[in-house]
């Protein structure tokens, strides 16, 4: 997202006012999982209500903050982060906008004020012990008596009815209509006679949720919001109203922190739980999971305020919110470990006069809230009905392209559509001819693709790596074979950060005018990426240079006709120009698992001009190497979506059992959870793009993010790909096969997806 100053003024003014005015005993009971009681939410409710912040999605004239989405969004992950309290939504943000809408005046008029100053607590009758997930079979009755309805029937799971003054209630008032027709949307008094109360205790041993009777509840007509009969209008409003404080981020964020820290605290085996590898794996993968969710919450947030959503992003961000939450409160009980063994309900009720919690107390407290939170993936519409509805677009989110990028993609996808062959049809060259040789290389040369990358003194355009992204995902969706990513971009990016030399511009010329295609040698014996320049050794004999020893699996290796071979000297890890036809070079290899050659390279005294060395390798492959990764990430992405593409395709044409295999769940859920993983790995693909790329730390975690994230959804898609296929996804005449092997070919480049988490972790720990 753009750095917005404004934004950030914002953010420092909520922090400040936090600090200010967050009562200490309310924070502690937040950050430590207490239960918080009536009182202590009113409390939290008139602060915010003083400075005018309780309502930040109401419009000013009802008295609201008014604020864009980014603020909302910007707030509520100050307060979650800070320990504020969250206010409750029923009135602030479930029935307020409904009778906004809906409502007459003077349901406006009355209601409104006493919902924004606290006075009027809410709770939502929905759910009854019939109707569930299937909400429009409720059977609670409202018979029209004179001036006034008289409802009868049950609601349940109702969530702090015990605090509530009023309730809005979904019931039946035309018995013979339609399931969703004939139900009206009532505001009842809960001191109405005939209103009763049963208290629910949940798994964790709280009371936050009820069942509730009406039992001949006599509610006035002018509680009858809208039209009656039309009720399940204003319930769909209401479910549709808030699309974006579902992720609660700020909330992750606060129990990833409260992990990391508790983790650190915890001895298991005489140390640190946080040191525990497979405990540090796991807290690792959680971090890169937070990160893609924010992402992907800013980025649907951003496509919303252009007017581009497409209506699942409520149920997106939901989903992977609530999972993650979920994950982040199983790995918190599993801290605790054998403590979790003493939990008892008390445990979430301390009294602060005592003082705080030791670590023990704490431990021992996570059953709690880790039961708790069992609850989100039930309520607000289940994971499995959210998948439903994310299922039936089964579609990307397209990408946020500026003008310019949107004109590259354009004319790239003319081309390869128009030109480029699909993988099954496709005649492969020798394995050791020149893989730059190619008519379409050419012809990338003639479209400035080759050069787009390289700097304008050398023939190329100097663009970032946003515009290099653009064009590395359509060379994914065509899966082009030649050697951009090996070439252009790596040795591109290299080349163009090593010393000011004769021999560097004109390979750089060659590489834009598509004379030149240089590939890099780098993996030592292990094959494995490492910056040490494993493998190779250099030694100055007379004016130039010998080079001995062995590089492995070098993508395009055996056409290749200039190799860049780094190799230790005595300065370092040098970077050394090495003609293929070089006497003491001998390659072995062939077409490897995606169709494209891979070579092992033996150097055997093999000598070279002083010239050959072309600088020092360090901190320019390190940069190079990490925008490639995000460029691999890109192709990665144009194959998930190719992918996920044609397998939506295939199982909407594909019939059995009397009907298209995409009528069937289990497959539309498949679908939905590849579309999950795709976008969370295209968040963190198009975060580290757009970063700054002389921001080494930086720069480096994100690449890692980006290509662990993009390793397991591609390892998912291509898999879910050639399932969802049947046999047909197992021949290689389709595509599928070819693109499931150019992801695995991309996952074991520039390092793994293990690779990543572990340089993650480094990373983000120094
Ligand atoms: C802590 C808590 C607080 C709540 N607070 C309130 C409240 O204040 N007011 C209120 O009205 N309600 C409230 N609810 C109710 C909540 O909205 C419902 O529990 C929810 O809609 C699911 O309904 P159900 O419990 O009847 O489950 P069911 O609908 O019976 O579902 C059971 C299982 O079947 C799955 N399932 C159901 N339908 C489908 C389908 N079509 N496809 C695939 N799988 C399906 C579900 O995903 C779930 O896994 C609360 C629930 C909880 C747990």
């Amino acid at each position: 997202m753009p750095h917005d100053p404004e934004l950030k003024d914002f953010r420092d003014e909520v922090r400040a006012f936090l600090r200010g005015q967050l009562p200490a005993d309310l924070r502690r009971k937040v950050l430590d999982h207490q239960r918080l009681d009536k009182q202590d939410f009113q409390r939290w409710h008139r602060i915010l209500h003083e400075r005018g912040w309780v309502a930040p999605n109401w419009p000013a004239e009802f008295g609201g903050a008014n604020w864009s989405i980014e603020r909302r969004n910007v707030f509520d992950e100050e307060c979650a982060l800070a320990g504020a309290p969250e206010t409750v939504p029923f009135g602030l943000r479930m029935v307020a906008p409904v009778i906004m809408a809906y409502g007459s005046d003077w349901q406006k008029s009355h209601f409104l004020p006493r919902i924004l100053n606290g006075q009027d607590w809410w709770c939502q009758g929905y759910s009854e012990p019939g109707a569930g997930s299937d909400l429009a079979s409720l059977s609670t009755r409202a018979r029209r008596v004179g001036d006034t309805y008289v409802v009868t029937g049950q609601k349940t799971w109702t969530t702090y009815a015990q605090y509530a003054d009023m309730m809005f209630c979904l019931a039946r008032t035309d018995p013979d209509a339609r399931a969703q027709q004939g139900i009206s949307f009532l505001l009842i008094d809960m001191r109405s006679p005939g209103v009763s109360l049963r208290p629910i205790r949940t798994l964790d041993g709280g009371e936050e949720i009820n069942e509730v009777f009406l039992d001949d509840v006599v509610v006035p007509v002018s509680h009858l919001v809208g039209e009656a009969d039309r009720g399940w209008t204003y319930a769909k409003y209401l479910l549709s109203h808030e699309r974006f404080g579902a992720a609660r981020i700020g909330r992750a964020k606060r129990e990833l922190g409260h992990l990391q820290r508790l983790a650190a605290r915890r001895m298991v085996d005489g140390r640190p739980l946080a040191d525990d590898p497979v405990f540090a794996h796991r807290l690792t993968q959680l971090e890169i999971d937070t990160l893609a969710l924010e992402q992907t919450n800013l980025r649907l947030i951003a496509r919303d305020q252009r007017g581009a959503g497409h209506g699942a992003e409520a149920s997106i961000l939901k989903y992977l919110g609530s999972t993650l939450a979920q994950r982040i409160s199983e790995a918190l009980v599993d801290t605790a470990g054998a403590h979790a063994l003493a939990y008892q309900p008390a445990a979430l009720e301390r009294d602060y006069a005592q003082g705080g919690p030791t670590v023990e107390q704490e431990l021992e407290a996570m059953p709690g809230f880790y039961l708790n939170l069992r609850k989100i993936s039930i309520y607000g519409g289940t994971d499995e009905v959210q998948k439903n509805l994310i299922a039936k677009l089964a579609l990307g989110v397209a990408d946020d392209y500026t003008e310019d990028e949107r004109a590259l993609d354009d004319a790239v996808a003319r081309y390869l559509q128009d030109q480029y062959p699909a993988p099954a049809s496709r005649v492969r060259s020798a394995a050791d001819a020149d893989p730059a040789a190619t008519p379409h290389w050419r012809a990338f040369a003639d479209m400035g693709l080759l050069g787009l990358g390289l700097p304008a003194d050398a023939g190329g355009m100097d663009a970032g790596l946003p515009e290099l992204c653009v064009l590395m995902q359509q060379f994914g969706r065509h899966l082009v074979d030649e050697p951009y990513d090996a070439s252009t971009l790596l040795c591109g990016q290299l080349l163009r950060r090593m010393p000011d030399g004769g021999a560097v511009r004109a390979l750089l010329a060659g590489m834009a005018d598509g004379t030149a295609a240089p590939v890099l040698a780098h993996a030592g014996p292990d094959a494995e990426w490492a910056l040490d320049g494993g493998g190779v050794t250099a030694e100055r004999r007379g004016e130039g240079w010998v080079l001995n020893g062995v590089k492995r699996r070098v993508p395009h290796g055996m056409g290749a006709r200039q190799l860049l071979v780094t190799a230790r000297d005595a300065a370092g890890v040098g970077l050394f120009l090495v003609q293929a036809g070089e006497a003491g070079l001998t390659r072995a290899g062939g077409a490897g698992l995606d169709g494209r050659s891979y070579a092992d390279i033996a150097l055997t005294a093999c000598q070279v001009a002083a010239a050959a060395r072309l600088g020092e390798a360090g901190a320019a492959l390190a940069q190079a190497a990490d925008m490639t990764r995000v460029g691999l990430c890109a192709e990665a992405l144009g194959i998930m979506q190719a992918l996920l593409d044609a397998t939506r395709d295939h199982v909407a044409a594909r019939r059995q059992f009397g009907q298209a295999l995409s009528g069937f769940q289990a497959v539309q859920h498949r679908l939905a959870d590849m579309l999950l993983s795709l976008e969370q790995a295209r968040s963190l693909t198009w975060t580290a793009a757009r970063s700054d790329p002389d921001d080494a730390p930086l720069r480096g975690r994100l690449a890692s993010a980006a290509k662990a994230s993009c390793g397991q959804a591609a390892r998912y898609i291509g898999q879910q790909s050639i399932q969802l296929h049947g046999g047909m996804g197992m021949t290689d005449e389709l595509a599928v096969g070819h693109h499931v092997k150019r992801l695995l070919a991309i996952e074991y480049t520039l390092g793994d997806t293990r690779h990543h988490i572990n340089r993650y972790r480094q990373l983000a720990r120094a």
